[in-house]
């Protein structure tokens, strides 16, 4: 069925009681918060609906993240959240049995997290290589990666990421780090961020919900829609970020929902 928002209102908003939250182009586009977003927040909390969000970038800590909407005066808990960095941190910690080891090559938000899952972090080596966004990784980093892979080391990635944003432009995302190392060993990571669907699982059960009750907001059909689809997640695809109408009329995973922007999105919340 083509999504529109006056279809879907009656049937889907009503019941959503957890809502799973993409940040950029959702609430902020680089350093600056999107029309609607401390309202969006605001409303969210009024209507009693926990929220998570969730964001492939691995390179903050929950505090880091919690600063970083702060200074654009969106006011969230680091409890609220759910970077890929943590949904690796769960994944290893439900496959690590305490003794084992763990190269990172990723920011202070991954390396924290794999800490937590119960890994000893090394530089050379280890059961585990563990791979995110890492805007300091050097050659030497990726050489002793691969080397740890090609000895047979397990092979983690937080998200698939090919470009990161900058002001400058599109810079190597984390995708890209895998990709040198899955092109020098042949080895496949297990990757668990948008579009695959194990972030928004694991984001889910933290926030309390189940696929009944809980939708995916975000703004790329791509990586957002197409996760919550993966898992049969409900999910509304706003406009104000990478993907557009057009994109909506070849995409093969239409969203239940489609806003324009924040402020369209409460309006039609209140009316359900
Ligand atoms: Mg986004």
């Amino acid at each position: 069925m083509r999504p529109t928002l006056e279809w879907a209102v009656p049937l889907a908003l009503g019941r959503i009681r957890h809502l799973l939250i993409d940040l950029d182009g959702v609430l902020y586009r680089g350093n600056t918060a999107l029309p609607g977003a401390q309202e969006f927040i605001a409303f969210l909390r009024r209507k009693g609906i926990p929220f998570r969000l969730v964001t492939n970038n691995s390179s903050r800590t929950p505090e880091q993240a919690v600063q970083k909407l702060a200074g654009i005066g969106i006011e969230a808990q680091a409890g609220e959240i759910f970077s890929s960095a943590l949904a690796t941190g769960i994944y290893l910690r439900e496959h690590v049995d305490g003794t084992e080891t763990a190269q990172v090559v990723g920011e202070a938000g991954l390396r924290q997290a794999v800490e937590k899952s119960g890994l000893r972090l090394v530089e050379e080596g280890g059961d585990w290589v563990v791979v995110g966004l890492d805007r300091k990784a050097t050659y030497e980093m990726l050489a002793r990666a691969a080397l740890a892979l090609e000895g047979g080391a397990r092979f983690v990635g937080s998200n698939p990421d090919s470009s990161f944003p900058t002001e400058r432009g599109l810079v190597p995302g984390a995708g890209a780090l895998l990709a040198a190392l899955v092109t020098t060993t042949g080895r496949e990571p297990t990757v668990i961020g948008k579009p695959h669907p194990l972030l928004l699982e694991l984001a889910m059960k933290d926030c309390g919900g189940t696929l009944n009750d809980t939708a995916m907001l975000g703004d790329r059909l791509d990586t957002d829609i197409a996760a919550a689809e993966r898992i049969g997640m409900k999910s509304i695809l706003i406009l104000t970020g990478v993907s557009t109408r057009s994109d909506l009329e070849k995409t093969s995973t239409p969203p239940d929902l489609v806003v324009e922007n924040l402020q369209q999105l409460m309006d039609a919340w209140a009316r359900a």
